[in-house]
């Protein structure tokens, strides 16, 4: 079929507006008519490295209505409603035998090449080959995904919220609730407020934490955290952090500190504002080059658990659906976070805004399709 997508051409000029051809969808996949996609920080990063594969249609959080599914799919039927997963999984390696799909291997090589699984393209513009994002491509009419990657959502849910779902959301917020395991009544601090982290906080609300302490450089930001539940806020810049988030987490440090910020400045003091026997937890990506220290004196003494979190642990299938349910229900600030909601054709203007806005660095601005 053919479709109206935003193409990058060439690494670093602005996306074309331009006619794709999209292939059928084989066994395992899924077309979906995409009805509303989040324009990310990572949809940036691809646009300005050097690495990404083009022509390429970039896009990783999306939302819209299944249109069609190969002859092998079970889990979608036309018309449904889903929310997107940019990381599918194999669903028979070791690691998601362990129930731990989030860190199945299988999508990392057809990522890199801009493929989906099998290792082929669905997308060609004029006869030559073009690559997918992510194997997702949102910022089309439509795109062909892989069944793994379409989670069912209720059709009350607005598009626009929907589309945030699959990733700053759910890694934000399982960070909180399924790596930490933030419990009733506990003290976090939640260091790097963007889509990730005030997500987080969202998490440490819904679990009942009693202080939520807001942790960044950026005075905004850490106003904003608030609206999301937020209890206090320390500005990371600060000298005495480390003494002020003890002072609000009755002198020990709190129970569980959430790094979203990749700032290996800020792991060391999340781990060091951490109380003994408290978990820290670490989501935020950092270069290859970088390393962490934290004081070995004492480390057997302290008891504490410091651990890595990709995607926050997050299992589409299981949460994606709470997820919308919590939002649903009130308990989840999703409004918040879209900031505008713009057309395809607008596409380049939202990349802009990512040098110019710093609330962007917390909510999107959401492309809606009719
Ligand atoms: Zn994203
Ligand atoms: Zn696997």
């Amino acid at each position: 079929m053919k479709m109206q997508a935003a193409v990058m051409s060439k690494l670093g000029e602005p996306l074309e507006i331009r006619t794709v051809d999209l292939a059928e969808p084989k066994a395992t996949e899924v077309l979906v008519k995409i009805k509303a996609t989040g324009v990310c920080h990572s949809d940036l990063n691809a646009f300005e490295d050097a690495t990404t594969p083009t022509p390429s249609i970039l896009g990783h959080e999306g939302a819209g209505i299944v249109e069609k599914v190969g002859s092998a799919v079970t889990g979608v039927v036309p018309g449904d409603h889903v929310a997107l997963n940019w990381v599918p999984y194999c669903g028979t390696c070791e690691y998601c035998a362990a129930g731990t799909p989030n860190l199945c291997e299988s999508a990392f090589g057809p990522m890199f090449d801009g493929t989906l699984l099998d290792g082929t393209s669905r997308l060609s513009i004029d006869g030559e080959q073009a690559y997918h994002y992510s194997l997702l491509s949102t910022f089309a009419e439509y795109t062909v995904v892989p069944e793994k990657s379409c989670v069912k959502i209720p059709k009350e849910m607005p598009f626009a919220e929907a589309s945030l779902i699959g990733c700053g959301v759910s890694t934000g917020y399982n960070a909180a609730v399924r790596a930490a395991g933030v419990t009733p009544g506990s003290t976090v601090a939640i260091f790097g407020i963007g889509g990730v982290g005030v997500n987080a906080i969202q998490g440490a609300r819904i679990a009942g934490a009693e202080k939520i302490i807001a942790c960044d450089i950026k005075p905004d930001n850490l106003e904003l955290a608030k609206q999301f539940g937020a209890t206090h806020a320390v500005n990371s810049l600060d000298p005495d952090i480390i003494e002020q988030i003890q002072a609000l987490s009755s002198g020990l440090g709190v129970n569980f500190a959430i790094d979203c910020s990749g700032n290996t400045v800020a792991t060391e003091t999340a781990w060091k504002a951490t109380r003994k026997g408290g978990t820290t937890v670490v989501v935020g990506a950092f270069h290859p080059s970088k390393q962490v220290a934290l004081p070995a004196g004492g480390f057997h003494r302290v008891a504490k658990v410091l651990r890595g979190s990709f995607y926050g642990d997050s299992q589409p299938f299981r949460d994606f659906p709470i997820l919308a349910q919590l939002y649903l229900d009130g308990k989840l600030n999703l409004d918040h976070l879209v900031l505008r909601k713009i057309k395809l054709e607008q596409i380049n203007e939202a990349f802009a805004d990512f040098h110019d806005c710093n609330a962007v660095n917390v909510g999107r601005t959401v492309i809606e399709f009719d």
